[in-house]
């Protein structure tokens, strides 16, 4: 659903005191006179320098993790009201779509920092405001020499049992977990809100319940999980952290449900998952995870969050991790040290270059990682917590193994806009009209065969199963129908109408879907290999068998930089090794920011199992240490 958020000038103060937060301003008159007399100059100063507007509201279009229009209202000479009308990432850019526009208009100007983790969300808004100053007739450059000025905050020193560091997935298992145990636990995040790369995750999480019936239906087991995980990484995966995920994996959606979690009837096969046995949750995306932990610390006392913190290094005394160095949102120093445990769960490092292409180096697994590859990471997925481990002497395993998809936005690399929702659904054709690969394959192998077709671009191409009424959501949370209105998907009655809409040869883009379809019911093509070797035709349900009923849809999609399966060596205990092969005490690591779980490859649906399994296990093992 689409939000809209509106900000009127000098209502901020009044509502900021009376802790507002809906979208309504409040009338000019009643909040004027909570204005302090710093927001009066500023905005007086700024009027000054940009030599004022033509009133009016003016509207931008921009992108930041979506789709995004930005409609300014102003006077002679102020900026009056900021309407947003954006579907910002709930957890990571919806935050800052609240926050932003108000700093904006309390200090009447641009000079204010991207928020960290949700840099593209942030320049968006702030390029957005920039353009309608212009069509204003004001002077943006002028505003973006207005700064917000913070003073920094008295330095701080903070003890819980458990100290997590990072608010993602991993994180959050882990801190709500100790919580369980009976443990005080303080998680440091680096951003203003709890999320990471698992909220923008499309929410599929494998798990095999092993014998049901459901199971037993698709031939699936923990067993086969097992196979399918060590062989889909090449056998590089230490297999005991494999065999720890698979055989816990169904416990974590007990654990999850247990706690209020919903996940939706049955199970499907998620890009590069191989197999059907990934479980969505009820909530879109990522999100439903910590709706939950929030919940959870709704009802439960003893979590403190402490947000916009950025972990810098690990305490160790004598030998032992104790507590970790921050620096906090004022750039004062925060220390925080820890009765029991740390649990390192900062996440991968897809948003830093020159770690991705340092270590491609090494896998030549790319051709390329250069800045001219986008990410599906939000912006604070930098390796922080590698650096960390490394400085107190953690061994780094398989750090070029670096997973990208086939399936990034053309502008900005992320998932949104991805129109498929199960494997079975769709097939992959290139500017040609051609298949050029197994869709139903591993994702590396999928992104590489992406990476030789012209333009590096593909199209999705699939028919109206999955959207029977034309306004249903992608895994994204992205109305269909909204993303033809954007131009981001294409939707016509006839596969020669789509291809002229997506610019490809109608007879090969019809030659394709004919192949895929006798595949799918079997017919003449009964017992001969697909071209490129798929195997996964149609879904155990029978929802998805062919492409076939009109509408038809397609989404142009690029390669992107998706999670580094390299990272901090764990044992099964989630404890940190070093590099002579020991325990550092006091050092628990889970999620992304470890490595060799998951080898060269990493099944789709295996990520969010992963943040659950570790994470649950770090919580209880940093709860029970002690020194
Ligand atoms: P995982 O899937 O392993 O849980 P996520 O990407 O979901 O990883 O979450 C990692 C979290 O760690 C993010 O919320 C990110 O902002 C946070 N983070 C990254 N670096 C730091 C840091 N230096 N200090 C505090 N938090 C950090």
């Amino acid at each position: 659903m689409r939000k809209s958020r509106r900000f009127a000038a000098l209502a901020m103060a009044a509502m900021m005191a009376a802790s507002v937060t809906g979208c309504q301003s409040k009338p000019a008159e009643t909040t004027a006179a909570a204005t302090t007399a710093a927001e009066t100059t500023a905005a007086e100063t700024a009027a000054e320098k940009t030599g004022a507007y033509a009133a009016g509201t003016y509207t931008a279009k921009v992108t930041g993790m979506k789709e995004m229009t930005v409609k300014v209202t102003f006077s002679d000479d102020k900026i009056e009201d900021i309407v947003l009308e954006h579907e910002e990432t709930p957890g990571i850019g919806e935050p800052v779509c609240e926050s932003m526009p108000k700093d904006i208009i309390e200090i009447q100007g641009l000079g204010i920092d991207a928020v960290s983790g949700a840099t593209l969300t942030s320049n968006a808004i702030l390029d957005g405001v920039a353009d309608c100053v212009k069509q204003a007739g004001g002077d943006v450059d002028a505003l973006k020499a207005v700064k917000k000025e913070v003073a920094q905050a008295e330095d701080e020193e903070m003890t819980a049992d458990v100290v997590v560091i990072g608010a993602g997935g991993a994180g959050m298992a882990a801190a709500v977990t100790a919580n369980q145990a009976g443990k005080s636990v303080i998680v440091i995040e680096k951003t203003s809100n709890m999320g990471g790369n698992t909220a923008l995750a499309g929410g599929a999480l494998n798990a095999v319940d092993d014998g049901s019936e459901v199971a037993k239906a698709r031939n699936d087991s923990v067993e086969f999980h097992y196979e399918q995980t060590f062989k889909g990484g090449d056998e590089q995966g230490d297999p005991e952290l494999v065999r720890t995920l698979v055989e816990n994996a169904w416990d974590g959606v007990e654990w999850l449900k247990s706690l209020g979690m919903e996940f939706q009837d049955g199970v499907f096969t998620v890009t590069g998952g191989m197999w059907e046995r990934a479980h969505k949750p009820v909530e879109p995306e990522g999100s439903g995870f910590f709706k939950t932990y929030k919940a959870y610390m709704e009802k439960n006392d003893g979590i403190t969050m402490v947000y916009n913190t950025k972990a810098e290094h690990l305490i160790e005394e004598d030998g032992v991790v104790t507590g970790v160095e921050c620096t906090g949102e004022t750039g004062n120093k925060v220390t925080v040290k820890a009765t029991n445990g740390v649990v390192l769960a900062t996440g991968g490092f897809g948003q830093n270059v020159e770690l991705r292409e340092k270590y491609n180096a090494e896998t030549k697994l790319w051709p390329t990682l250069d800045e001219s590859i986008p990410s599906t990471n939000t912006t604070a997925i930098t390796g922080d917590g590698i650096a960390m481990a490394e400085e107190v002497g953690a061994e780094l395993v398989q750090m070029g193994n670096i997973q990208m998809l086939p399936l990034g936005d053309p502008k900005t690399g992320s998932l949104s806009g991805n129109i498929e929702h199960a494997v079975e659904s769709r097939i992959f054709v290139n500017k040609e009209g051609n298949r050029f690969v197994n869709e139903g394959g591993r994702r590396d192998e999928m992104t590489l065969g992406l990476f030789a077709q012209p333009d590096t671009t593909m199209f999705i191409v699939m028919d109206s199963d999955t959207y029977p009424n034309g306004d249903e959501v992608n895994n994204f949370n992205e109305k269909i129908s909204d993303l033809v209105a954007a131009g981001r998907a294409y939707k016509a009655d006839t596969l020669e109408e789509l291809a002229e809409q997506i610019g490809v040869p109608a007879e090969n883009l019809v030659k394709s879907v004919d192949e895929y379809n006798r595949h799918c019911q079997g017919g003449d093509l009964e017992g001969q290999e697909d071209e490129f070797g798929r195997t996964l035709f149609t879904d155990t349900d029978k929802v998805n068998n062919g492409i076939n009923n009109a509408p038809y849809y397609a989404a142009m999609r690029v390669p992107t930089v998706h999670h580094t399966m390299g990272g901090v060596k764990i044992n099964t205990n989630t404890e940190v090794i070093d590099t002579e092969g020991n325990v550092i005490p006091g050092l628990y690591a889970a999620g992304e920011v470890t490595g060799g779980i998951h080898g060269s490859n990493r099944l789709g649906g295996n990520a969010l199992t992963d943040t659950v399994v570790f994470g649950r296990i770090a919580g209880t093992n940093a709860s029970a240490y002690t020194k």
